[in-house]
């Protein structure tokens, strides 16, 4: 492969991956999201929420007014300071969430503790998620992967979203993180986009069953975006031309896909949305 057209050097981490080692550093918005109280004084679970596109949502939802609460796991709390940083820069709260979603009772208490340091709940965004790439086909992927993957992406949903909606009322809402994988599978990541396809109907089903709640549930499907979990779960050389398949021809930025979680988390901008998956992928078709 030559070098000429590649955005990024090869680069590689071991999962979940962290933000300060890669190269170059991703954007979250720091220096550039600009809020419009799309988000005043409501009060937002984001889950994986230490780095990448949960990170920006952090940020983006701090500065349209919102308390963030943002769960990850342990080994990333460096990548949860400093999100948290950006939330109280704000002048927002930020709660801290440590802890392995794989696990029933942490992903419950998650939640619990969340509503316990915002005092209630308005706003989930089941962003966690992990993906491993670094094979080829169906017969590379072990039963530790699956489990690690299945877990993550779609217990670990099912179960903080049951107990998120012990709190969530009228005008609520959820937004789900689904992924271009839903609708254009590749081979390496079978395991990974069978739950996205999941979550996509996931969304609409918990859409059809909250609506005479008020609560309004809806997923963003990124495309290539360039966080942690790509150095941390691709091969390298796939690193270096990542995203370069899109018509735009390049990853996208969290920063890019933070507006689409505020425009559907928003009572403002999102009050007829729901039961929608909405694709920022760079010109991937998301149907
Ligand atoms: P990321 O690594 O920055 O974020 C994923 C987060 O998930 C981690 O930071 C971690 O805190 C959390 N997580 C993983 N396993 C966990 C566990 N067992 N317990 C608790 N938390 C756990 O990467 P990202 O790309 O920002 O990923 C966010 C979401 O975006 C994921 O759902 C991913 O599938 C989705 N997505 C990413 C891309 C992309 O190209 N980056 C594309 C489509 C969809
Ligand atoms: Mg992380």
């Amino acid at each position: 492969m030559s070098d000429e057209n590649a955005v990024r050097p090869a680069q590689q981490q071991e999962p979940p991956g962290l933000t300060a080692p890669m190269d170059p550093q991703p954007d979250h918005g720091e220096h550039s999201y600009t809020g419009h109280g799309l988000l005043t004084g409501r009060r937002a679970l984001v889950t994986g929420g230490d780095s990448g596109i949960g990170r920006a949502v952090a940020i983006a939802f701090a500065r349209e007014g919102a308390d963030v609460a943002i769960s990850y796991l342990p080994e990333e709390d460096e990548d949860a300071q400093e999100t948290a940083r950006w939330v109280r820069e704000a002048g927002r709260t930020c709660v801290l969430v440590p802890g392995d979603l794989r696990d029933e009772q942490t992903a419950r208490g998650a939640v619990r503790t969340a509503v316990d340091g915002l005092g209630g709940l308005d706003l989930l965004v089941n962003n966690a998620g992990f993906q491993m790439a670094r094979r080829d086909s169906l017969a590379d992927v072990t039963t530790d992967d699956l489990d690690r993957v299945m877990k993550t992406n779609l217990y670990a949903l099912f179960w903080v979203t049951q107990e998120a909606l012990e709190h969530l009322g009228e005008g609520s809402s959820i937004v789900n993180c689904t992924s271009i994988q839903a609708y254009q599978p590749s081979q390496s990541l079978v395991d990974y986009a069978s739950t996205k396809a999941a979550i996509n109907n996931i969304t609409v089903n918990l859409a059809a069953e909250l609506g005479e709640r008020g609560i309004r549930v809806n997923a963003v499907a990124p495309g290539p975006i360039w966080t942690p979990l790509q150095p941390a779960t691709q091969p390298p050389e796939k690193v270096e031309v990542f995203g370069q398949d899109t018509p735009l021809g390049r990853a996208g930025e969290p920063a890019e896909v933070a507006h689409a979680f505020v425009f559907l988390a928003s009572s403002t901008t999102g009050s007829y949305v729901s039961g929608t998956v909405l694709g920022v992928t760079g010109g991937k078709p998301v149907f």
